[in-house]
């Protein structure tokens, strides 16, 4: 379930080091994606949607402490600061905007490379705000928004489109009630023809192809006089 490649931003305006740096980042395999000035830098980050982003602080229009702050009031993508001069003031200022790492020109390519792994080991994937968001696995189950697909105890289930949002909404609200009519509005709404066997029947069938034993449901579980229960594996 990992991405296929890592994406790194490089806010970066000396032409010699944009270079190095693409060649060298791509060689290790990454895509690497260029900002020229700070302005630039923040309007590539919303396109882009990087997955760490390396950070000149000396830059033309916004500076690199700027752009920082206010990448930080919106996101915890990984930020790695890049000075020109090692000096403690630097590195506190930068670390005050919110950057993860700091790494001093000149530094070598295998350095910085090893810095921008530790960093991506070190971001939780709770914060990986992209493809990852999209995939909720709890009790076994495993479902892709994007791709629409669910992994049952890691075989391939196909489900029907009704019984896919059922699914995400249960798997929404893990451990939580949810009451017939919070369930029938949400999925059906308007549309629910009154025939008040419809929600049991796909539960019935939810339960058909996800639960170890249908009969006994552990996963999705009536709670009497309310509705239905995702239970939390533990
Ligand atoms: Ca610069």
């Amino acid at each position: 379930m990992s991405r296929a490649q890592t994406t790194i931003l490089v806010a970066e305006d000396e032409e010699s080091f944009v270079e190095a740096l693409t060649l060298g980042l791509k060689r290790e395999g990454f895509l690497v994606e260029v900002a020229r000035d700070g302005e630039e830098a923040l309007k590539k980050f919303d396109l882009v949607k990087p997955d760490l982003l390396l950070l000149d602080v000396m830059l033309p229009r916004r500076s690199g402490l700027d752009v920082c702050r206010e990448i930080r009031a919106k996101s915890k993508v990984p930020i790695i600061m890049v000075t020109a001069k090692s000096t403690e003031l630097d590195t506190v200022v930068g670390l005050e905007v919110g950057a993860d790492d700091y790494v001093s020109k000149p530094y070598r390519m295998k350095e910085l490379v090893a810095r921008i792994r530790a960093v991506l080991r070190r971001t939780p994937a709770d914060q990986k705000p992209e493809d990852q968001a999209d995939i909720i696995e709890l009790s076994g189950i495993q479902l892709d928004l994007a791709r629409h697909e669910v992994h049952v105890r890691g075989e391939l289930v196909r489900l029907p489109l009704k019984e896919f949002e059922l699914l995400e909404l249960l798997m929404s609200n893990p451990a939580r009630v949810l009451t017939r009519d919070t369930i029938i509005d949400r999925i059906w709404g308007a549309y629910y023809g009154g025939d008040t066997k419809t929600l049991d029947v796909h539960i019935k069938r939810l339960r058909s192809r996800i639960e170890q034993d249908p009969s006994n449901p552990t996963t999705i579980t009536t709670v009497r006089g309310l509705g239905y229960r995702f239970e939390v594996a533990r």
